[in-house]
């Protein structure tokens, strides 16, 4: 199979034992011998943030952004609030989400670029308690590669009372995250970005405890219903409605290498990707938006070179018919294209890769 690297932020490239463990016998997923395999799976993914006595995740047939609508619709009573910190596009989908709904919600804006004032979220809080019983973050703010820290937030939520809800979509599998100590109730994260399985399942890792108290919620969704979709599983080991069969195959294979190499062993090679690609960078004249400290690791927003020669499309046209696809920014204010290093990567793919952008630049004669 032709291999190609991807460095947008997700779909991310796989193995190709994850790319053939979908090439099975044809099954009816509501047979045991799948259910077995939604049991692994299900617990797979819970034991890499927290312990499955406690934790349990609900999965969908859905994009990450159906678990985000589903935690968020399933949780919130009608009498209830959340406060969302929007630091980018994806704490900017929350809020849209919530409007849709008729969730009520405080919007806590903070920099794209600089960490989380916390005194500030903290005046917020207190400005709000009573009214808000929940406090929502994007753990990497995608958007940027701004990482919004989860032990000083998790402070806060014990401090003032609040239920904890993170999108963690392109920071699990490749970041530690430890729930019960980071007092995380509900973390949403899908199949195709760091634990390097393909799209279409999504899932969202619960606290036992909090999601029983969903049982007698009055109900503003169907088919994203968390608690329905818990108790179901409970009784059939099985999804409500027709799951994604074969990307569910490579799920479990996903699962697989990540318990081979560990979340710590991912994390340690997503930053060695990501140390090799800020070098380069650098070395090649380019400059990054976010402070280094603040990254993420996993996807860094550089700026546009200055030159005359220079058309995102064209750039992004030569790697592409050479095996690279990179990805366009998502910061309005300022000219900027991003490039994620997670996936089946190790830095000799971004060493050439950087050779191959370092061939494009000549060519526009931003370098010699
Ligand atoms: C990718 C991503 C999502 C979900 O995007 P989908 O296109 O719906 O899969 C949500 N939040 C963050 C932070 C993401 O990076």
């Amino acid at each position: 199979m032709k291999r190609n690297i991807l460095l947008n932020p997700g779909p991310a490239t796989t193995t190709e034992t994850v790319k053939l463990a979908q090439v099975v016998p044809d099954i009816c997923p509501r047979e045991a011998e799948f259910g077995a395999l939604m049991e692994f799976v299900s617990e797979g993914l819970t034991s890499f943030v927290a312990d499955p006595k406690d934790y349990t995740s609900v999965l969908f047939g859905g994009s990450g952004t159906a678990g985000v609508e589903a935690v968020l619709s399933s949780v919130i009573g009608e009498d209830e609030g959340i406060l969302i910190v929007n630091n980018g596009a994806y704490g900017a989908r929350m809020c849209q989400i919530c409007d849709v709904y008729g969730i009520h919600y405080v919007e806590f804006k903070s920099s794209k670029i600089e960490p989380i004032n916390l005194e500030e979220l903290e005046a917020c809080i207190k400005e709000h308690q009573g009214f808000v019983q929940y406090l929502a973050v994007i753990h990497n703010e995608t958007t940027t590669g701004l990482l919004n820290e989860l032990d000083p937030l998790a402070e806060l939520t014990r401090k003032y009372g609040l239920t904890f809800i993170v999108d963690a979509m392109s920071s699990y599998a490749a970041i530690p995250i430890h729930m019960a100590k980071q007092n995380i109730s509900y973390l949403v994260a899908s199949s195709n970005k760091n634990i390097q399985g393909m799209a279409g399942v999504v899932f969202a890792i619960c606290n036992k405890e909090k999601l029983q108290e969903l049982k007698d919620k009055k109900k503003r969704n169907f088919y994203l219903d968390l608690y329905a979709q818990y108790e179901y599983f409970q009784k059939t080991k099985q999804l409500r409605f027709t799951p994604p069969v074969q990307t569910l195959y490579a799920l479990k294979q996903a699962i697989i290498e990540l318990q081979e190499e560990t979340v710590e062993g991912r994390y340690q090679r997503y930053t060695d990707n990501w140390e090799t690609l800020l070098e380069g960078i650098t070395r090649l004249g380019l400059t990054y938006l976010v402070a280094k400290e603040h990254h993420s690791h996993i996807i860094t927003t550089i700026l546009e070179p200055d030159c005359e020669g220079y058309s995102f499309d064209g750039m992004h046209d030569y790697l592409y018919a050479r095996g690279y696809t990179i990805y366009p920014g998502k910061i309005g204010e300022k000219n900027t294209f991003r490039i994620a290093n997670i996936g089946a990567l190790d830095r000799n793919d971004i060493k050439e890769f950087l050779e191959c952008l370092e061939k494009y630049l000549i060519g526009i004669k931003f370098i010699k």
